[in-house]
Order: structure tokens, then C-alpha cells, then sequence
């Protein structure tokens, strides 16, 4: 039990547990090989020690346990430095003593790498395929930090100077080790103390209107323009539109385009589909009219036939080359694709028989009769559904339950 340290062990104790932790893990006392971990444990015994031996520190530690270490270095508001790590390191150095004294640690706080760029923020947005045709520019207002505006995000008033915090000597990192089983992994992560910024400021010299935050909210109005033929998926970037962090280059806002479904236009690529409807008269006997409204309110005209005679059938496809989407950056345009749904006449269209006789002479004739040796006459129902093809079907066996639901398949009556 030489180097167990209480809670109420004093500078003395202190220093001598530090001592001799620092001896045994001096670089320059070890073999080679085992250098490099050591200078890390070296240097995190100092760490360890600054913190114990500095009396406002220690003082903290003592009142409020670890949770009195927060980012900014004031008591009171939670998360926790690696003091605890640092304290394994030099306390559990060697085999000599634990950490049992120490009591009441709660484990490691936040530790993360240190990024050199604020996190983007990205989000979805949602655009109909009319401003994706059209191009559109959106003005939005954004509510982010930025840097305080009246200390210029030093944090602290004009004439204050913050002082360097001995955590990470101002380094506002740190390399910490870390026990992975019977590894010891080292990483750098943001020093707990100073949130980061190797300093900060007493109480009385923060800043009055960011009180030492180094950033205040702000609103602004910020604009996006989706360029004419983007895509799903496409993402419109706000360069160092996120929050702004002191010392960070701010990060990006970015839009992911989400292209909303349409009622009339189908889009694969700059290429557009459309459905239009034709009645039979006009299939045979020509139109010429508008038959769609473009994505940009044109009315599109089509004049059929393009030679006498000819006929459009159902399910055929006329494709209109340069009116599909426009390309970006240029002013080519994909094609669009109009397939021809040919309305029959329903059940209000009441013609005589006169009417009849008429057109079957005027329309052309079946091809040829088919011929057979005999000849059923059957009845019908006008209005079969494909959907019951096939399911009643069974496992071959001839005997149907008749009370059966029609969305249900068959089942054998013999089982
Ligand atoms: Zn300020
Ligand atoms: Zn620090």
C-alpha cells in the first residue's frame, strides 16, 4: 500500500507518489522497446500531478468530485476530465497501490479527436419535380452560433488575459492512454478542462455577453439555390453555414435533395414519362390539341395523324426528343415519353343501330374466320378479373368449397 493516495492525502504524499511513479516510468530508465508507451505514461503522471498539486484544482476535486470539471474549467456543471485515467496511470504504476482511496470516480467524461472543422449539419430536402424542372432559390432563416461579437470569440473581457490551463499545458489535447484488456491504447482527445482552448478565463474576466462561451446565437437569413435538373439525392452545400466553434473552421450545411413524387411525370435520369389520354375517335380519326401541361405550365400539342391513316393504338409510346429535364450547365434537355392510353367509349355512349351497321362497314374487317369441326356456344361474364387466374386451381382435385372467400385460395375439401 506505498502509493495509495486518500482523499485526504497531502501535498507531501502527493509529491512523493508522483516521484516515484515518474521514476519508474522515465523513458530513460526503460529498455528501448518499451520507450514510446513510457514517455506517454510520463507524461501523464505530470498531468495527473498538476492537478492534484494545484491547490484551486485540487480544492474543486476535493468539494465536488470529478463532476466539477466541466469543458470551461468551472466547478459545478458536469462531464469529467481524464484525471481519473491519469490518476490510474500514476498511482496503478508499477503494481504499487490502487486506486481504492480515491473513492467516488465516475468514469471517463466525453472524449472525442479533436476536429479540425465543426460538424456539418445535414438535413433532407424535400423539392416536386416543377422546381427541379424550373431551378429555385430559397430563402430560409437559420438560427446558429457564431462567434461573440463583442469579445471576437476570445471569451474573456478586452484587457483580461486567460490563463494557460496546466491540464494539457495549454496544448488543449492531450494524449491520454486507454485500457483495452491487457492493452494500453493511446489517443488524443480535447482536453475536459479548457474545453480545447489550452486557456480560459476567471469568473470576473469573462465575457459579459457571451459570458466566456466564445459564441452567441444569431439569427440569418440564408439562401439555397437548387440548380434546373437536379437530382434525388444531390446535395446543395452552405459552406461554414454551421455552428461556429472558436478556433474550428465552421462546417457545413448541407441539403440532401429529396425529389417528391409526381401525379403526372415520371423522371429516370433527364429523361420524363408521361400518360396520355386519347378517345377511340381520336385514335382513328386525328386530333390536334394539348394533350399534357409541362412541368413549367406549357401546354404540350400533339396533331395526329402524321400521315393519313395511321392509327394510335393502346400502349403506344411517341417520344418528343428536347422536352425531357434540362441538363445541368448546359442547355441540352433529356426526352420525354408520352404513352398513349386509348379511351373506349363507356357505357354513356348509346349508339343506334344504324350507327353501328355504319361503322362496322367503315372499319376494317377480322382477318379470317377460324374454322372448326364443332362449335360450342358458351356464356360469360363481361367482367372477368385476372387477379382470380390461376388461384383457383388447388391441388388438382375437382371439388371446390363454394362458400370459400374469393381472396382466399381454394383449399382441398379432402384432406
Ligand atoms: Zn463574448
Ligand atoms: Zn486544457
Amino acid at each position: 500500500m506505498v502509493l495509495e493516495v486518500h482523499r485526504s492525502a497531502n501535498k507531501d504524499e502527493i509529491r512523493k507518489a508522483y516521484r516515484k511513479a515518474a521514476l519508474a516510468s522515465h523513458p530513460d530508465k526503460v529498455p528501448e522497446a518499451e520507450r514510446e508507451e513510457a514517455e506517454v505514461k510520463f507524461k501523464s503522471v505530470q498531468e495527473a500531478y498538476d492537478i492534484l498539486y494545484d491547490d484551486d484544482k485540487r480544492h474543486i476535486y476535493d468539494t465536488h468530485g470529478m463532476s466539477a470539471f466541466n469543458g470551461s474549467g468551472e466547478p459545478g456543471m458536469g462531464g469529467a476530465p481524464d484525471l481519473d485515467e491519469m490518476l490510474a496511470q500514476m498511482f496503478g504504476m508499477g503494481g504499487m497501490g490502487g486506486m481504492g482511496g480515491m473513492g467516488g470516480m465516475p468514469g471517463g467524461g466525453p472524449r472525442a479527436n479533436r476536429p479540425r472543422k465543426s460538424p456539418n449539419e445535414e438535413q433532407a430536402y424535400e423539392v416536386s419535380l416543377e422546381e427541379l424542372y424550373k431551378g429555385k432559390t430559397v430563402k430560409f432563416a437559420s438560427t446558429k452560433n457564431v462567434i461573440c461579437s463583442l469579445c471576437n470569440g476570445k471569451g474573456g473581457k478586452e484587457k483580461a488575459t486567460a490563463k494557460k490551463c496546466s491540464t494539457c499545458d495549454g496544448q488543449g489535447y492531450k494524449e491520454v492512454l486507454q485500457r483495452m484488456g491487457q492493452f494500453l491504447t493511446q489517443s488524443t482527445v480535447a482536453c475536459t478542462v479548457c474545453n480545447g482552448q489550452g486557456s480560459f478565463f476567471s469568473p470576473k474576466d469573462k465575457c459579459k455577453k457571451c459570458k466566456g462561451k466564445k459564441t452567441a446565437e444569431e439569427r440569418k437569413i440564408l439562401e439555397i439555390y437548387i440548380p434546373r435538373g437536379a437530382r434525388e439525392g444531390e446535395k446543395i452545400v452552405l459552406e461554414g453555414e454551421a455552428d461556429q466553434v472558436p478556433n474550428q473552421e465552421p462546417g457545413d450545411i448541407i441539403f440532401k435533395l429529396v425529389e417528391e413524387e409526381h401525379a403526372v411525370f415520371t423522371r429516370a435520369g433527364s429523361d420524363l414519362r408521361a400518360d396520355i389520354d386519347v378517345t377511340l375517335a381520336e385514335s382513328l380519326s386525328g386530333f390536334s390539341r394539348v394533350v399534357l401541361k409541362h412541368l413549367d405550365g406549357r401546354g404540350i400539342e400533339l396533331t395526329h395523324p402524321q400521315k393519313p391513316g395511321q392509327t394510335l393504338s393502346p400502349g403506344q409510346v411517341l417520344k418528343v426528343p428536347g422536352e425531357g429535364m434540362p441538363h445541368k450547365r448546359s442547355d441540352a434537355r433529356g426526352d420525354l415519353y408520352l404513352v398513349v392510353n386509348i379511351k373506349f367509349p363507356d357505357e354513356k355512349w348509346k349508339p343506334t343501330p344504324a350507327m353501328l351497321e355504319k361503322l362496322k362497314e367503315l372499319l376494317p374487317k377480322p382477318d379470317k374466320l377460324i374454322e372448326a369441326e364443332t362449335i360450342d356456344e358458351v356464356e360469360y361474364n363481361p367482367q372477368g378479373d385476372l387477379d382470380e387466374f390461376g388461384t383457383k386451381d388447388g391441388h388438382g382435385s375437382a371439388w371446390v368449397d363454394e362458400d370459400e372467400d374469393d381472396d382466399e385460395p381454394a383449399q382441398c375439401a379432402t384432406q
